[in-house]
């Protein structure tokens, strides 16, 4: 067993001796299957919350009413959600209320995928009623129950279901599929920031094309921020993000490129984006804008910065079709090789220059030290004081 779950066997050990069940489940049970690295351990209980703040001295109330508590144990925090229920879905969204129990068996049957639906005792035992792991060797992606009646339970599990063919490169079962096709309108009932968690989730896969291209084969385009009117641009930039590990923030660059949106921020404020994150993809745009003209120059990477002009080349070579690496190679070669990376590192500031001209300030220090920084980058001056006292006064 991997040291993540054995760390967390003596809370399972805990709980049971308080006369209850506890098993891992979802993800972290998914993925040791798949051998693939895990990140937290969940853990499932027939003890109800109250029953399992009773047990641990450290705990910490996340949401209660979904039945989960965070036990904190030698320094690490472990999510512990109560078996339950979801039987009273309005409005194809997820319930406020839940139900909670003491059956394991029902508890993995009100969850999304049979993948994501297996149960691991302390011992390493699975408990598998849907036959998930058959699925996980055959690579498919299957709802736990009739698709269509799952997915108008909680229309997200939809976007879920795109999201792990993105992050597993799995398939998506015939009529799993098929249900996605016919319901995909149903998105419409699910809030925006669960939406934006599952596409960004997508957006990291390393199948991430092929996720985009179900997202617009399927129709469930139509249903995401801003994206209706987009679907043959979709369909292109699956092919050029194929194959080339473009990371989140240069895919998101990527589509508002081919979509040539007028307003970017507008959709992407649809999204309820972080403001941050939206700053960064308008600028790689305008970088790419500017790449299109003109190729790289010390000037350019220097303004640009660094972080932002190899993202933006890397998109450029994406629907260039060019190869990126060297590219970048070179990029990352010219900024160290320049002589300052920012305007703190200038040898000389305002005041300097208030000095030598016996000038009071005002806008023209920064023009002057503008064009100074430019001097120095281009290299037509050294970033040593006295050098740019003299080229400054001539
Ligand atoms: P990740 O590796 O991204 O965390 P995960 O499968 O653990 O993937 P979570 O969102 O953390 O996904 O959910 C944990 C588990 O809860 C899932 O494995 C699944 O069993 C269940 N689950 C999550 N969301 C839903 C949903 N909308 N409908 C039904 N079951 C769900
Ligand atoms: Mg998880």
């Amino acid at each position: 067993m991997l040291v993540k779950f054995k760390k967390a066997v003596p809370i399972i050990e805990k709980i049971e001796k308080a006369g209850f069940e506890a098993y891992f489940v979802g993800g972290s049970v998914r993925d040791y299957l798949l051998n693939k690295p895990i990140e937290d351990v969940d853990i499932a209980t027939s003890a109800f919350p109250d029953e399992v703040k009773q047990i641990f001295p450290k705990t910490i109330d996340v949401g209660i009413e979904h039945g989960t508590v965070i036990v904190v144990y030698e320094g690490e925090n472990y999510e512990i959600t109560t078996f339950r229920t979801e039987d009273q879905y309005v409005d194809f969204r997820r319930p406020k209320e839940v139900t909670f129990i003491r059956s394991l068996k029902e508890d993995l049957q009100r969850r999304d995928f049979t993948m994501n639906a297996i149960a691991m005792t302390k011992d390493g035992e699975l408990i598998d009623p849907f036959d998930g792991q058959q699925d996980i060797k055959n690579q498919i992606i299957r709802t736990v129950g009739e698709p269509e009646e799952r997915f108008k339970e909680d229309a997200l599990r939809m976007m879920r279901g795109v999201r792990f063919v993105s992050q597993l490169s799995f398939y998506l079962e015939k009529n799993t599929y098929s249900a996605i096709e016919r319901l995909a309108p149903l998105l419409q009932h699910i809030s925006v920031e669960r939406i934006y968690m599952e596409f960004m989730k997508l957006l990291k896969g390393k199948n991430c094309s092929k996720a985009l291209d179900l997202i617009a084969e399927s129709n469930l385009y139509e249903f995401l921020p801003g994206f209706s009117e987009y679907r043959e641009q979709l369909k292109k930039a699956t092919t050029y993000i194929s194959n080339r590990n473009l990371n989140e923030v240069e895919v998101w660059a990527l589509l508002l490129i081919l979509f040539q949106n007028e307003s970017i921020e507008e959709l992407l404020r649809k999204w309820k984006m972080p403001v941050k994150l939206i700053r960064k993809i308008k600028q790689i745009i305008q970088a790419y804008k500017n790449r299109q003209n003109e190729s790289w120059s010390n000037e350019s990477i220097y303004l640009t910065g660094l972080d932002i002009a190899i993202h933006t080349e890397k998109v450029f070579c994406a629907i260039n079709n060019k190869e990126a690496d060297t590219s970048v190679k070179k990029i990352r070669q010219t900024f160290v090789g320049l002589p300052i990376k920012n305007r703190d590192e200038l040898a000389v500031n305002g005041n300097d220059l208030m000095k030598w001209s016996d000038k009071r300030g005002g806008p023209w220090v920064r023009e002057a030290l503008e064009k100074i920084e430019l001097a120095v980058i281009r290299g037509e001056v050294m970033n040593d004081k006295e050098q740019i006292k003299e080229w400054y006064s001539t």
